[in-house]
């Protein structure tokens, strides 16, 4: 069945996509499949393997058996190969974009201009790593030489969420085949298109069979057979604090190692000498960004009380222009949310802010997209930061705003919440801004913006969003292990 990647947007009849195992494209052992959705319209785009244990452990024993052969190549030679996966991804940007919006909700432009673009450069980067994992030598006393050796670990497994589905299968995939590990990826069951249009690619590139291999499936069958088998040496998982804790308990029991980017409640600060304008652009981009369903979302705005009134206002105004439609609209900036499920769960908070803050903006849903899952920007001042909408990872366009006097009080009530990923500061004191990139219990500092990721900078969290760093040199110690060689020269 090597029908995996085909045109879904011709408006014929919803195909079938195969898993990815061994380098072949091919239907579950059971036979199953699931539907996969346009959360735009709620109409079903595909259907998918549904993969089980069955499927899990044919792709586990392919990515094994590939393993000696694909750590022996060169780095040169597994860089060479990620190199020509980043041209195919970019000579194919444009389907991967049309693929990502159509089932993940995320307008097309965004799509086309940010998430196709920085996987290339993810791939690019990742591709000249691979040259570039070495060990250190340690003048030990005695008469020895000592020099440490990086490895790969085996099989890793790579547990992705729906949000930004194809650059979270090449954070994972691409830095642990530098490494010269191979990879089983479970996509979120809700937007796997664009992570199986890129096995096709990986296929087209030429690696080995089983270097990379996809499985398609729920959380609970496929996800935890992944987390569950004694050949697997890893997993990375990105998803919800929850999923998370269940997944390093699982692991435990095999002694895997775990790295984890969990959810987030990130704090977006505004002194009262920041501009004004500026300040809010940057906070609601931070809360309106992908429908705010971004881990590091800017959801708790504490704006300082001499300027709160204005700050506010615009912030209202850059809500009011918001383009709440259809994703592949062109003039879209802001599409539905994932699923029926996710916009209820935003409505639920929706609700409680209702009742125990002021709601200063709710956007008005346009004719003609009651079918699929849209819930526009939502702002509620007033909120307290022991609340439900402020203490609560919402994933979805609804911004708690928060009024503070006091540099010491507002830096102890953004560190006052469970999670750890991100938090920013906008001011234009620059002692002020240092002081609060060195409180922040964040794993990610933004000062006078926010959001910005790249493949060289270390990503992840503090405290309940997790531990482990994915991007940079930090992510290639993750995915390789450390080995001490001690030579005697007597
Ligand atoms: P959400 O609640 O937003 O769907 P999750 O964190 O549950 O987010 O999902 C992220 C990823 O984790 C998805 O690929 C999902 O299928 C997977 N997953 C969910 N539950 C489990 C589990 N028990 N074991 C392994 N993977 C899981």
């Amino acid at each position: 069945m090597n029908q995996a990647a085909q045109t879904i947007t011709d408006k014929g009849e919803p195909r079938i996509w195969g898993a990815f195992i061994n380098g072949e494209f091919t239907g579950a052992a059971s036979g199953k499949t699931f539907p996969t959705f346009d959360p735009g319209n709620g109409e079903v785009l595909a259907f998918l393997a549904e993969c089980d244990e069955e499927d899990v452990d044919a792709a586990v024993r392919a990515g094994l058996a590939a393993f000696p052969e694909w750590r022996r190549k060169t780095g040169a030679a597994r860089g060479k190969l990620l190199m020509k996966l980043a041209q195919l991804v970019s000579e194919n940007a444009a389907k991967l974009a049309e693929l990502e919006s159509l089932n993940a909700g995320k307008p097309i432009r965004d799509s086309k201009a940010i998430d196709a673009v920085t996987a290339v450069d993810a791939l690019e980067y990742f591709a000249g790593m691979a040259t570039k994992i070495q060990g250190d030598t340690i003048p030990v006393p005695g008469p020895y030489i000592n020099m440490t050796l990086r490895e790969p670990l085996g099989v890793i497994g790579g547990i992705i969420p729906w949000n930004f589905p194809l650059l979270q299968a090449i954070w994972k995939i691409a830095p642990a085949i530098a490494a010269g590990n191979t990879v089983v990826i479970k996509p979120a069951e809700q937007a796997c298109l664009s992570v199986i249009y890129l096995g096709e690619l990986i296929q087209q590139a030429g690696f080995p069979a089983g270097v990379v291999n996809i499985v398609t499936g729920y959380g609970a069958t496929a996800g935890l057979a992944l987390v569950q088998h004694h050949m697997v040496a890893k997993i990375m998982f990105t998803g919800s604090t929850e999923t998370g804790k269940r997944i390093a308990a699982e692991a435990a029991q095999t002694l895997k190692p775990v790295g984890l980017e969990l959810g987030g409640k990130s704090a977006v600060i505004v002194y009262e000498d920041a501009p004004i304008g500026h300040a809010a652009s940057v906070a609601a981009n931070a809360i309106f960004s992908n429908q705010g369903q971004v881990c590091t979302a800017g959801s708790r705005l504490f704006v300082h009380e001499n300027i709160h009134d204005q700050v506010l206002q615009k912030i209202v105004e850059r809500a009011g222009k918001v383009k709440l439609g259809y994703q592949m609209d062109p003039e879209t900036t802001m599409g539905p949310l994932i699923s029926r499920k996710q916009k209820d769960r935003v409505e639920s908070y929706i609700e409680y802010g209702k009742a125990n803050a002021k709601l200063v903006y709710s956007h008005s849903l346009p004719d003609g997209l009651e079918d699929g899952f849209f819930v526009g920007p939502h702002i509620f001042d007033e909120v307290e930061n022991s609340m439900q909408v402020a203490r609560e990872e919402i994933f979805g366009p609804v911004l708690s705003v928060l009024t503070f006097s006091d540099e010491s009080e507002v830096l102890a009530l953004a560190n006052d919440n469970p999670y750890g990923l991100a938090a920013s500061v906008i001011t234009r004191d620059i002692g002020r801004a240092m002081r609060a990139a060195q409180a922040f219990e964040a794993g990610n500092v933004w000062v006078n913006t926010w959001g910005a990721v790249s493949s060289m900078a270390p990503y992840g969290g503090y405290k309940n969003s997790g531990y482990g760093r994915e991007m940079g040199f930090a992510v290639m110690r993750e995915v390789t292990q450390e080995k001490n060689v001690w030579v005697s020269v007597r």
